[in-house]
């Protein structure tokens, strides 16, 4: 999810993008027409992409501003993941706050969830809720998986030396899996990842007993963005809409 904000675009280009709204990687397509299809993405085992998502996060972490334990930000995170739980069809699920003024919020398919200081400083606790429940939809449905096989390839194809079959992934050095979690955070999803991700969470919300309102709002504040983020995906006001035409169902 990202609603992008011009100053730190420009102080962060790689780590702007957001996975919720839209983004500007490379998506298998691309690939493709590289003529690299069938690369490594292909043969990543699930171990392969836990260990890979596992340094990626690392990487991130290694890389931003955590909010400590004892802060409000992440007391308030961690009442939210108390709701959402800590466990994700057996993937334990990993909760931390960065502190940024940026607008974002993305997982990775090792259960590595962070939400930027920058969108819980502008959305209600129930937001947050739908904002989560859309990034662990990209978890369980598979997105982030596909996302950082894709990132992982399209690396390993710009490195002459990985791609003589040399590349080991205990072994990627700190550039290289600092490249790869900035593809994996900006990966670009697509309108249908998109919108299975938003249905996804409304049914996860409902499930869990959480009010999904806070989902269509949290598209409300996120509209009005950068409109060439948005070209490619469904509008902030479509997913709204999306999501409300669910609640009006779900009161019948
Ligand atoms: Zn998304």
């Amino acid at each position: 999810m990202k609603k992008h904000q011009k100053t730190l675009l420009v102080a962060l280009p790689l780590v702007a993008a957001m996975s919720l709204v839209g983004c500007k990687n490379m998506g298998a397509d691309d690939l493709a027409s590289l003529g690299m299809k069938g690369l490594k993405a292909a043969t990543l085992s699930d171990n392969d992409v836990k260990a890979l998502s596992q340094q990626s996060c690392a990487q991130m972490d290694a890389e931003s501003r955590i909010a400590p334990k004892n802060s409000a930000y992440t007391k308030r995170l961690n009442k939210i993941a108390k709701s959402l739980g800590n466990n994700l069809n057996g993937t334990p699920i990993n909760y931390k706050v960065y502190i940024t003024k940026d607008v974002n919020a993305w997982a990775m398919a090792n259960g590595c969830v962070r939400v930027y200081s920058g969108l819980m400083d502008m959305m209600t606790d129930n937001e947050i809720q739908g904002v989560l429940g859309h990034e662990l939809g990209h978890v369980a449905l598979g997105h982030s998986k596909k996302a950082i096989q894709v990132a992982y390839a399209t690396e390993m194809a710009l490195d002459a030396a990985a791609s003589s079959g040399n590349a080991k992934i205990a072994s990627l050095s700190k550039s290289k899996l600092g490249a790869l979690a900035s593809a994996v955070i900006n990966a670009q999803f697509s309108q249908k990842q998109e919108q299975d991700a938003d249905n996804y969470s409304f049914d996860y919300l409902v499930k869990k007993k959480i009010n999904p309102a806070g989902l269509a709002t949290a598209f409300d504040k996120l509209g009005g963005g950068d409109a060439s983020i948005l070209s490619s995906h469904p509008s902030s006001t479509a997913r709204a809409d999306n999501i409300r035409k669910k609640l009006a169902e779900l009161k019948k």
